[in-house]
């Protein structure tokens, strides 16, 4: 570590007092556990992990960094690759700072630090409402309503950022803001969809809605999963079209290119959802029945459980990450191709072998807000959603070009067609982040106000 970090923690520990953790020791088995992340990709280590456990601690740690001029990234749930930085920097881990309050009459939550997403689906069905929360039980709440959230139920809901009511922030100046439509408006324009890049943000208001919104008086969604023998994937697709365009239904889920242990035999599997009467579901994917799958099952799961059972995909460490990107249909011709291209991968990488390449659809358009913000999904229903996952670092490359291979396949020629997500990659043109040039323009002019020096990233800087 360098001395003058060494030295400027000692100011840190001066004004904040004694009771702030910092861990600057390396081979401590405490800063090792801390320092893990849910992908080794690009995983760096820090010079110190500074562990705040209240949101005064958090504010005199955010102006301890700005006066000294420390680079930091903030960490709440792990899952993401940008919460990492070299010994230059510190990591702000808001492990200790973390709660969820549900007001069940006004229908909305406070969400506090690093509260994850199982923990606030599961307080609000306590309360008999749920919320748009993400696909992994253990992903920072607050990092994934501000980076956009596409969830189970965003037909109903909207996307997760339409769901953000206000905020209460630590900018660039190491000033706490409150982030209201009165007070702040166009802050909280860039808060819905791009707030990872405007500071760091100690608690969150969201709408929630109540349990019966899912169309059946139990608060469950139905979950299931069809299996094929990967040779049959021309038929399935051509039945999946018909299925995924048919908004008649409330179908959701994913079309997984895989070979799951322990058999590793190649398959199709349909992971499949359906919102409303879980009795419907059967009738919603008749055509898929009828195609006699290997493998059938299905039934109705409590929304707050409808992501448990992922642990592996979950657990931190080896090389993973989503490749997404966002598409104007399903192109049955195109995902051959695809089963092409993952074939190869596996046979090239074996150690890529739980690496899966997925179509995700949603049959009903996401639920449009009455307010405009940075979020610019509403017009995607469809995504390429590769899980890649591979466990030998000499493979790293090798897998990435498989991965852009089939998203280039998937998206065709024409950049127009499809729209990268915010909470999924920081690289490529940003105009497919934030889409339409009023609102990329919109964004920039706001960085500059609020974060001109990029203390929270220079994206939209640059
Ligand atoms: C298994 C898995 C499933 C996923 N499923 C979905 C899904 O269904 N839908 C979806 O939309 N996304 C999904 N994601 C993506 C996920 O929502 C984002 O990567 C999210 O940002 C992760 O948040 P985190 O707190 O876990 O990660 P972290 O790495 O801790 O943080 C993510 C980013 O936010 C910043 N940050 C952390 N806390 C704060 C804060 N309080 N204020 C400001 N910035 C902060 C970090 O510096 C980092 O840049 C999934 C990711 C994984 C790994």
């Amino acid at each position: 570590m360098s001395a003058s970090i060494l030295h400027n923690l000692d100011q840190l520990r001066a004004s904040a007092g004694k009771a702030l953790e910092i861990l600057t020791n390396q081979s401590d088995v405490a800063f090792q556990d801390r320092a893990k992340r849910w992908t080794d990709i690009d995983r760096k280590t820090p010079a110190a992990i500074i562990l705040p456990a209240s949101e005064e601690e958090i504010q005199k740690t955010v102006q301890w960094a700005v006066e000294t001029s420390v680079p930091f990234v903030i960490k709440s749930g792990g899952h993401s690759e940008w919460s990492t930085i070299d010994g230059s920097g510190v990591i702000i881990d808001l492990s200790k700072y973390a709660g969820v309050e549900v007001d069940a009459r006004a229908q909305t939550a406070i969400l506090r630090g690093s509260i994850l997403s199982k923990e606030v689906a599961v307080a609000l069905a306590d309360a008999g409402l749920f919320a748009a929360v993400g696909n992994g039980n253990p992903i920072g709440a607050i990092p994934y309503f501000l980076g956009g959230g596409v969830a189970i139920a965003t037909s109903i809901t909207g996307y997760g950022s339409d769901q953000v009511i206000s905020a209460r922030m630590i900018d660039a100046k190491g000033n706490i803001l409150e982030v209201t439509e009165e007070k702040e408006p166009d802050l909280l324009f860039a808060l819905r969809g791009a707030g990872q890049f405007f500071g760091l943000v100690t608690q969150l208001v969201i709408k929630a809605h109540p349990l019966a919104a899912l169309g059946n008086d139990q608060g469950v969604i139905w979950l299931g999963s069809f299996v094929f023998p990967l040779e049959r994937a021309d038929e399935v697709a051509k039945v999946m079209k018909v299925l995924m365009d048919d908004s008649s239904h409330a179908t959701a889920g994913l079309l997984m290119i895989m070979s799951p242990p322990p058999q590793r035999q190649p398959i199709l599997l349909v992971s499949a959802r359906y919102t409303g009467n879980p009795d419907d579901a059967k009738v919603a994917y008749g055509p898929l029945y009828d195609l006699q799958p290997l493998a059938a099952q299905g039934g109705p799961v409590p929304i707050q459980n409808a992501n448990d059972g992922h642990e592996a995909y979950n657990a931190p460490g080896t090389f993973k990450r989503f490749g997404v990107v966002g598409l104007r249909r399903f192109d049955g011709e195109a995902f051959s191709k695809v089963i092409k291209v993952w074939k190869k991968l596996v046979a090239e990488c074996p150690d890529a072998a739980d690496t899966s390449f997925n179509f995700q659809w949603e049959s009903r358009p996401a639920k449009q807000p009455d307010f405009e913000s940075a979020n610019s999904l509403h017009d995607i229903r469809y995504w390429q959603n590769n899980f890649i996952w591979h466990t030998d670092a000499a493979s790293r490359g090798k897998v990435d070009e498989f991965n852009d291979k089939s998203i280039e396949i998937m998206r065709g020629p024409d950049r127009s067609e499809y729209a990268d997500f915010q909470n999924g990659t920081r690289t490529g043109p940003i105009e497919l982040r934030f889409r339409g040039d009023r609102k990329l323009e919109k964004l920039k002019e706001l960085k500059k106000k609020w974060d001109p020096t990029g203390v929270f990233t220079t994206q939209l800087l640059d």
